[in-house]
């Protein structure tokens, strides 16, 4: 799975990094940053949560 996220588009609103905060984190303004765009498979179900629940729809996820 690789993971793209769309930063202009986020809202800040935390949901992905409260989901998956080894793979999401939040810069000083509270935007979005990626802590890795290839999760572990471990990390998938917390992944696909947080694409499915960010209200600005900036969370793509791939297949490879
Ligand atoms: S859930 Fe979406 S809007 Fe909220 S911080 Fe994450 S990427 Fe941004």
């Amino acid at each position: 799975m690789r993971v793209e996220v769309d930063q202009p588009k986020c809202v800040a609103s935390g949901q992905c990094v409260l989901i998956a905060p080894e793979v999401f984190d939040q810069d000083d303004d509270g935007f979005v940053e990626l802590l890795t765009d290839r999760p572990e498979p471990g990390q998938y179900d917390g992944v696909k949560e947080s694409a499915v629940v960010c209200p600005a729809a900036a969370i793509r996820l791939a297949e490879d």
